[in-house]
């Protein structure tokens, strides 16, 4: 792709085979001995005002497209198409000072709030210093383009003066939403915002990401390493494994019907909610294995309850499934074995009326 090109479709961002190789250098001259294959082949499509969860173990790759999303990392190979009022732009083409109006349009929520947070700071300059970095307003405007965001998520102007070590981690993390939000992002990439808050903080902080995006009509990228997680907040999910898409689908099909066995497994994982919860489980066990090395044909071979000889040779495609467009999947058995859903379609309607 070449960095500017004609708009194809409706994506405001459009990943086409991106690869991200970490070389591995070793000895007195340094040479590249071996790469970690952290990305390796990954394609996929985000639209206007969606939110699109990216979900899978450490050491997955997730957190790494997010990173390419913004550049922090540059793409071995592969395209990241970003639409612009020009047309689409190559992110992964872009040179440092072509990127700096993109980095206006997407934005980035990081994991914890206590690291991402210069504990110098007050909560005001926090927030304050993208829109000083991009040359934003008057010293007044920017103070009070700060005061209306810290109204918006939550927080009540008065917070203006205080630094971090003065907040809880659900206050700390919306300052990190307001400093997101300050230069009025198009695209947000969201890498666990809640993985390191108490499980009731991480509802409110969904419910200001949720709230925030129909006021402003973002778009998100959430990241997360548990399906619970993103269930509440996205409309589709992408499964990753090894640095591979393994399934995609919306995100009702991915609990009532999921289709590839990595899949099953994370759901798995969740306790389970509804009444009655009672289920077997497969528990999947061993760890992720390395992306220096990884296992031949279908990387989830080793850890696979369903596999058979041709997952041990053949590297399956990701596709569409023939009865469900929306829905892709890498798995030779897709349409033999009939995995475990996390709800039944009752179960959800049971769980929906509870909740109303
Ligand atoms: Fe399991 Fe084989 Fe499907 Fe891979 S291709 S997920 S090993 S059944």
């Amino acid at each position: 792709m070449s960095p500017v090109r004609a708009a194809t479709n409706d994506a405001l961002l459009e990943i086409e085979d991106l690869r991200l190789h970490f070389p591995i250098k070793a000895g007195l001259l340094k040479k590249t001995v071996a790469h970690v294959k952290a990305v390796d082949g990954v394609s996929f499509s985000v639209y206007p005002g969606e939110t699109v969860g990216l979900v899978g173990e450490s050491g997955s790759g997730k957190t790494t497209i997010g990173r390419c999303i913004v550049r922090l990392y540059k793409p071995t190979t592969g395209s990241i198409g970003f639409r612009t009022a020009q047309g689409v732009v190559d992110i992964a083409q872009l040179d440092k000072r072509a990127l700096q109006p993109i980095r206006r349009d997407i934005q980035m929520l990081f994991q914890d709030p206590n690291s991402s947070l210069n504990a110098r700071m007050r909560v005001g300059d926090i927030i304050a210093e993208p829109l000083e970095i991009h040359a934003i307003g008057t010293r007044d405007e920017r103070r009070s383009r700060v005061e209306d965001l810290l109204e918006q998520v939550g927080l009540g102007a008065e917070m203006y003066n205080r630094f971090p070590h003065q907040l809880s981690g659900g206050q700390r993390q919306r300052v990190g939403v307001a400093r997101a939000l300050s230069i009025e992002p198009r695209l947000v990439i969201c890498d666990e915002p809640v993985s390191a808050l108490d499980v009731s903080v991480q509802a409110q902080v969904l419910n200001l990401l949720s709230d925030l995006q129909g006021e402003l009509g973002l778009t998100y990228v959430f990241i997360a390493h548990d399906l619970s997680v993103v269930e509440y907040i996205s409309d589709r999910v992408m499964v990753m494994y090894l640095g591979k898409l393994m399934e995609t689908a919306p995100t009702k099909r991915i609990f009532e019907r999921p289709t590839h066995p990595y899949t099953e497994a994370l759901l798995n994982s969740i306790p389970k909610r509804v009444r009655g919860g009672h289920r077997k489980r497969f528990v999947l066990t061993g760890d992720i294995p390395s992306p220096v090395n990884p296992p031949s044909g279908c990387v989830f071979h080793t850890r696979c309850q369903y596999v058979k000889d041709i997952c041990r040779t053949e590297t399956p495609a990701l596709r569409p499934l023939p009865d469900d467009p929306e829905t892709s999947v890498a798995c030779h058995l897709a349409e033999e074995v009939a995995l475990e859903p996390y709800y039944t379609a009752e179960e959800r309607r049971d769980l929906e009326s509870d909740r109303a």
